[in-house]
């Protein structure tokens, strides 16, 4: 069973528990309990205890784990990334990529003596200055999705503890032995015992800890529900918040697009981490005369492309989470056909023990429609029509999330108005997932983001710091 992390203790909870699959072939690899009030409490408390010194670590110390923990990432690049494989799902590819961009949230967080920089303002009136100072807040928490078990909880920590603060993480229940080895590296990083603790569980750990009178600010990502009832939670409890949710995303193409550059990019988009992805593509829009063709290549390329085992050779689309979440895609896929859309490309009827999909393709799809409106979270692309940008641009817009939006064309005007007009925080021109890197914030609008300032960039360094200001006369 895997282990809360209190202070320096890995301890185990007599608690329920659940499994953890390897969802490529259905075998159950660990168990997880589901703490509750009580272990919430315990971390929080030690959270608090490590506060007291960690916030007056001197900032280069602090920098100096922070370059240790990310030599350790990259001695153990390999074996996180198969653990990723292993217990997610995605291919190896996929999950060294993951750990790459998780990896570098680690190098910004290193940047932190030039983002933690305040500002100064002399003779702002006669002989008085002004100085402004970032602090920490004191204990902070995060609840990361099961989508990227590495890169995620990465998103989450290492600005909050760079900045001072210290770490309550509830990994996912679903992908939870990321969590664990990150939090194994970070403490042979040579960290101070209960600057980062861990409490696995779900949704009673998870409120548990947003209801916290000691917890002062949490981010959270995951779906658009739970997303949305942290944020009031959060809200209802006074602390800071930053809940990112789902997508719905659109990958428009123009008659003018360069086909051979975007239809790689469209299926990596679409079906990449087998759509389980909050960048995922998921509805392909031609506009013009581009429709039929888009289509057929489409479909002619998916087709090919080859599902299995993430840790085999030249796999393309690995397995779902969870045998649930599979029926569920199913089901979205049926409802597609009941609503009218063609199916241009079933995946269904994989045999094999884990919980795979093949890549589908909905032809005929309108926003009207609950597979054009909600997201479906499996290798399911629709495709819809357009007669021009403007109407490629009202499909984009008429869902009620803004995570990306992507568009394919030669036309640096039409691209300019496809961004200016679009309601998404993130853009792709000529590019099928638009993931900022980390040094930019991760700019979900609408119902794909609740909260005020996002996950990384220097967004983070302020969601993590509060400021006082300093009005002196000598
Ligand atoms: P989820 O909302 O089911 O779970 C996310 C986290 O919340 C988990 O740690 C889970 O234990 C906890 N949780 C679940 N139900 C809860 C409840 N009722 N109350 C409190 N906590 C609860 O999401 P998921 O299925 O793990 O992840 C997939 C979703 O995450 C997709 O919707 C995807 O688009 C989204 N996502 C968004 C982003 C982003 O940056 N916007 C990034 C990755 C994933």
């Amino acid at each position: 069973m895997v282990k809360n992390l209190i202070g320096a203790e890995w301890q185990e909870v007599s608690r329920p528990t659940l499994p953890v699959y390897n969802p490529a072939t259905g075998e159950v690899i660990e168990e997880v309990p589901l703490s509750g009030k009580e272990e919430v409490d315990r971390a929080v408390a030690a959270a608090q205890r490590a506060f007291e010194v960690w916030s007056r670590t001197p900032l280069m110390e602090r920098v100096r784990l922070m370059f240790r923990f990310k030599e350790l990432l990259e001695k153990h690049f390999e074996d996180l990334a198969h653990l990723v494989t292993l217990h997610h799902g995605k291919t190896l590819e996929e999950a060294r990529g993951e750990v790459r961009r998780g990896i570098e949230v680690v190098d910004f967080a290193c940047s932190a003596p030039t983002l933690l920089q305040g500002r100064t303002l002399r003779e702002v009136t006669g002989g008085v200055d002004q100085n402004l100072f970032h602090y920490p807040l004191g204990v902070v928490a995060g609840i990361p999705p099961f989508n990227f078990p590495v890169m995620i909880p990465l998103w989450m920590f290492p600005i909050a503890v760079v900045a001072g603060n210290t770490f309550v993480l509830k990994p996912s229940e679903r992908t939870p032995l990321g969590a664990v080895r990150l939090a194994e590296l970070f403490l042979e990083a040579g960290f101070p015992e209960g600057v980062l603790n861990l409490v696995h569980g779900a949704q009673e750990a998870a409120e548990a800890l947003v209801s916290h009178p000691e917890v002062k600010a949490v981010q959270f990502v995951g779906s658009e529900p739970v997303a949305r009832r942290i944020y009031q939670l959060a809200a209802q409890h006074g602390k800071r918040v930053s809940a990112a949710g789902g997508a719905k995303n659109h990958l428009v193409v123009m008659p003018d697009a360069n086909l051979d550059q975007a239809i790689p990019a469209i299926l990596n988009s679409a079906f990449g981490n087998a759509g389980e992805r909050c960048l995922a593509g998921s509805v392909a829009v031609g506009v013009g005369g581009v429709g039929p063709e888009l289509l057929e290549r489409i479909v002619e390329s998916a087709r090919r492309l080859k599902v299995g085992p993430g840790w085999e050779e030249g796999v393309q689309v690995g397995p779902l989470i969870r045998e649930e979440h599979r029926k569920r895609v199913v089901g979205y896929i049926q409802k597609g056909l009941e609503e009218g859309a063609r199916l241009a490309l079933d995946g269904r009827g994989i045999e094999g023990k884990g919980f795979f999909l093949g890549p589908t393709v909905l032809d005929r799809v309108s926003p009207r429609m609950v597979v054009g409106r909600e997201e479906i979270f499996g290798p399911v692309l629709s495709v819809s029509y357009a007669q021009d940008l403007e109407e490629a641009i009202a499909q984009a817009n008429a869902v009620p999330y803004g995570n990306m939006a992507t568009i394919f064309t030669q036309s640096g005007r039409v691209a300019r108005e496809f961004r200016e007009r679009v309601q998404a925080g993130m853009v792709g021109i000529n590019v099928g997932v638009a993931q900022p890197f980390a040094f930019y914030p991760f700019s979900g609008w609408r119902n794909s983001f609740f909260g005020d300032l996002h996950p990384h960039g220097p967004d983070a360094f302020l969601f993590y710091t509060q400021r006082k200001v300093v009005v002196e006369r000598w």
